[in-house]
């Protein structure tokens, strides 16, 4: 079975080396799924059998076996850490995935998040016993409207799409509050997917805005959109074209003239921490991604936070809960329920307050950085980004002429005539072990090479990325297609039908279908 598992590894080329019995490329090491390794009664504890109770449960008590797979623990370590080798981590290289920040996690945020007094705490607890949570929400939630400039903050939503509906939420409730029904949202060309989803699941109709040749909003197209029907834009700063929307205050301008609202997609918020404050440009809700600019694990290796901050103008619709200091020096106080009274909440995003372990994390990462150390943070990822665009722009074409900030776009017209796709060098990219970078998007450029390598790989380390992209870019140009239509040679699992994958995944392991296939 396990050599069977292996078909998309291909058979023993001159690059890959023999053959092995067991399947096995020496440190790599493949593991069947969890469940054919079952060997049923096996645990990896003894249990005590339970105490004789009354069955109580009326005739609706389980009859069959209940479907977990019985494995004993060093089975079960090697399951997954074999696994865990197949898989690609910012702990393991570069990782330029465009738009995602995916940058080093600093071990202090994960030592603070351990402490007992943070981890072992219960969301029902009484309000005495949690104090210091409390406060340590209080302080991010500082944090954050000081490095916005923002007077409100939501820190409840889980991520930042999650944000975003958070935002809009606030704005239609904004709306309805003075009777105003609108029906449009404004979302630019370049505009991450979340953002039409978002304003989409909110009942607006989406009306796309077309960039400018110079790869941001085109403000005259936009000036021509707005109309009192417009409930707010949504805009991303910068932009994911890496560019700082220029334009940004004439657009606020232009927004706020007809009665709408400024929502910012302040997913790249990195590239400008410490150095713009968002609330000066006349933005009214924008999320964080606590998980990209302030270093929280995610991906795989973790849950997003997506907090909201608002102007005053939205700051009374903003959900429950949120924390205040209690003015008698009485400590801190989480408000569930708002009495009639000037605020009115359109709600609440999530069951109890939002990702506590990554308010831990951000908060450790900001409190040791200090203000002056977030500015070089943005200060250092647009330098990286620039390094990286000026030792590539030689050779690949850049989307848009001039500097970026804190990522690099590149088209694909320097791969014409080549027969090779930007598909074909993201997985060559595997092979000289690198995560590829964002491909395809934003769809504004022609097969898009989004390269964002964020403030935390050294120079030694972005010299080593770009003498790979340029040894595979020059291969590419130099006719060897063949090449590049078989790769990934090296990764666990070769060429793999993305689009079966996606739209026709199995989730879901089937006995049955297991003994058919034996
Ligand atoms: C990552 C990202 C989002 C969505 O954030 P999630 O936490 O993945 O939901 C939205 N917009 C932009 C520009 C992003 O980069």
């Amino acid at each position: 079975m396990l050599n069977e598992g292996r078909q998309t590894r291909g058979t023993g080329t001159a690059a890959e080396g023999p053959d092995t019995w067991t399947g096995a490329r020496a440190l790599d090491q493949d593991t069947p799924l969890i469940f054919e390794q079952d060997s049923p009664g096996a645990c990896g504890v003894d249990l005590p059998d339970g105490p004789d109770v009354a069955n109580r449960l009326g005739g609706l008590e389980r009859k069959g076996a209940i479907g977990l797979p019985g494995l004993a623990e060093p089975e079960v370590m090697r399951h997954y850490v074999r696994l865990s080798r197949q898989n690609y981590a910012i702990d393991i290289g570069v990782y330029p995935l465009g738009s995602c920040t995916m940058k080093h996690n600093p071990r202090l945020n994960e030592k603070v998040a351990r402490m007992p007094g943070f981890s072992d705490i219960h969301p029902l607890q009484p309000e005495s016993t949690v104090q210091g949570a409390l406060e340590l929400m209080d302080r991010l939630g500082h944090w954050l409207k000081t490095l916005t400039g923002m007077p409100a903050v939501a820190l409840s939503p889980a991520a930042g799409a999650h944000g975003e509906l958070c935002g809009l939420m606030a704005i239609r409730a904004a709306h309805e509050a003075r009777g105003d029904a609108r029906k449009v949202v404004l979302v630019p060309e370049s505009a991450h997917g979340t953002n039409p989803a978002t304003a989409a699941m909110c009942g607006y109709a989406v009306k796309s805005i077309p960039a400018d040749e110079t790869g941001r909003v085109d403000l005259a197209a936009l000036e021509a959109m707005v109309d009192e029907d417009v409930a707010a834009i949504m805009l991303t700063n910068p932009n994911t074209c890496g560019l700082f929307e220029r334009d940004i205050i004439r657009v606020a301008e232009a927004v706020h003239g007809v009665g709408a609202y400024f929502y910012c997609d302040g997913a790249n918020f990195n590239a400008i921490v410490g150095r713009v404050r968002p609330g000066d440009l006349g933005i009214d809700a924008m999320h964080i991604n606590l998980h990209k600019t302030f270093s929280t694990p995610h991906g795989g290796g973790g849950p997003g936070s997506g907090p909201v901050v608002f102007s005053d103008a939205l700051a009374p619709f903003a959900p429950i809960p949120y924390v205040i200091e209690r003015k008698d020096g009485d400590g801190f106080h989480l408000v569930e329920h708002v009495p009639d009274s000037e605020v009115q909440p359109f709600g609440r995003m999530k069951g109890f307050h939002g990702q506590m372990g990554m308010f831990t994390r951000a908060l450790a990462y900001m409190m040791s950085h200090g203000s002056d150390g977030l500015r070089q943070v943005a200060e250092d990822a647009v330098l990286n980004a620039n390094y990286v665009r000026a030792s590539l722009a030689d050779v690949m074409s850049q989307a848009f002429d001039g500097p970026c900030m804190h990522e690099a776009l590149f088209d694909d017209s320097f791969l014409k005539g080549t027969g090779v796709s930007t598909l074909d060098i993201a997985k060559a990219m595997i092979d000289e072990g690198f995560h590829p970078m964002t491909m395809y998007f934003p769809l504004v450029v022609h097969g898009a090479l989004l390269i964002e390598p964020t403030e935390t790989e050294s120079k030694d380390g972005l010299d080593r990325f770009i003498g790979a992209m340029r040894h595979i870019v020059e291969r590419a140009k130099s006719g060897d297609a063949e090449h590049f239509a078989g790769a990934p040679y090296y990764a666990p699992r070769r060429r793999l039908d993305e689009t079966l994958a996606a739209r026709k995944p199995i989730l879901r392991f089937e006995p049955a279908m297991q003994d058919a296939a034996e």
